[in-house]
């Protein structure tokens, strides 16, 4: 790895370990590692934030109604956007009423624990105000010690959307969680930096071909080794409010985002803007003609699932400098490089009046 390159990989990692600490000393009662403390305050219906490999939640027992309306409010969530159900294991999702059909438990024997969600018709059980009122709900196994754990102590599956504000971007670390919720929710379960970075990829069985909703953690390609060819987003699929992850605009920065061609993008904003003005996000490389300082270079190995796991972090970092705007990279458009341009794309969306931000 050239000098350069390490030397800023360094500061990254270095500027966010800053932060936790501080985090750490300062509020230490609402972030920690009680797993008690943690059910505790889930089966008296408070909000928790828990770690998963994918992004932190924001979790609450998702058989109280009053508990599940607070994430929307905390999130300022839209409420015709519905949620993920996480379980810890297959029993606790029968006791739930629910099942999964013959293909997506060949992909569980796979794929959970992890990042895959599986969109199954929902049950009874299950209140109406999780599936945002329709006849579908959203179930996954989060892959995370803590988690998993945390679920076992639980008689009641949680509902998690990520613990970020609706419409940022997703929190990868107990100390992003921190910054934007800290004074609104009760408990942030720490288990560090999330392992995969981006969130879970998201399969509906509602239809007779499954259909994929969200790029995320398990890449198309290892899903249809598994089950065959599935429907992609777009499909001869019109945008409808049971997949709010469809909507234009989500993971956004607040500093204006462009993605495309980044050395001909940066060529076009210094013709507006000087070099410090501009935040670049890369894939292996620096860009010429931008600060070493502002420029975040993902995987300079070329490594997909780091580049995903330090999206997040860098969209923040970069949103917290005082630029104009961020410049960021098309990524291959394979493996993780597809949940990466997905949440590049959407951050990059125009926010039009008329249309919430969803999550
Ligand atoms: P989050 O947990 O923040 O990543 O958001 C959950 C995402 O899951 C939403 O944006 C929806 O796109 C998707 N989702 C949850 N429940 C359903 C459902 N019943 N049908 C379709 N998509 C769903
Ligand atoms: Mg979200």
């Amino acid at each position: 790895m050239p000098a350069k390159q390490a030397v800023q990989k360094r500061k990254h990692f270095s500027q966010v370990s800053v932060r936790c600490q501080t985090y750490f000393c300062t509020m230490s009662s609402l972030i920690g590692v009680d797993l008690k403390k943690a059910a505790a305050l889930l089966r008296a219906g408070e909000l928790v934030a828990i770690p998963t490999e994918t992004v932190y939640g924001l979790a609450a027992n998702a058989l109280l109604e009053d508990a599940v309306l607070k994430i929307y409010q905390v999130k300022n969530r839209p409420q015709f956007n519905p949620l993920i159900l996480h379980f810890a294991n297959y029993q606790q999702l029968q006791a739930c009423g629910l099942e999964l059909p013959p293909m997506a438990l060949l992909l569980a024997a796979k794929f959970s624990p992890g990042p895959l969600t599986y969109v199954i018709p929902t049950s009874a059980e299950i209140p109406g105000i999780v599936s945002a009122g329709t006849p579908a709900v959203a179930v996954r196994f989060p892959n995370h010690p803590f988690t998993l754990e945390l679920l076992q102590q639980l008689d009641f599956p949680v509902a998690a959307p990520s613990a970020n504000p609706s419409g940022y971007v997703s929190p990868t670390s107990a100390a992003h969680v921190a910054s934007q919720l800290g004074n609104s929710i009760s408990y942030i379960l720490d288990g560090g930096d999330c392992a995969i970075g981006v969130e879970s990829t998201i399969i509906s069985f509602l239809e007779e071909q499954p259909r994929l909703l969200r790029h995320g953690g398990i890449p198309v390609e290892a899903i249809e080794a598994v089950i065959g060819p599935v429907n992609l987003p777009g499909d001869g699929f019109v945008d409808n409010p049971i997949a709010p992850g469809m909507l234009a605009r989500h993971y956004a920065t607040r500093h204006p985002l462009q993605i495309g061609n980044l050395e001909e993008l940066v060529k076009q904003a210094l013709t507006r803007h000087s070099p410090s003005e501009i935040a670049t996000i890369s894939f292996t490389e620096p860009v010429s003609g931008i600060p070493a300082t502002n420029q975040f270079i993902l995987s300079p190995s070329g490594d997909l699932s780091e580049a995903a796991r330090r999206l997040f972090a860098a969209l923040r970092l970069a949103d917290e400098m005082t630029v104009s705007l961020i410049l960021a990279a098309v990524f291959p458009e394979e493996g993780l490089g597809r949940a990466i341009n997905d949440r590049l794309k959407r951050a990059s969306a125009p926010a039009p009046a008329s249309i919430p931000p969803s999550h």
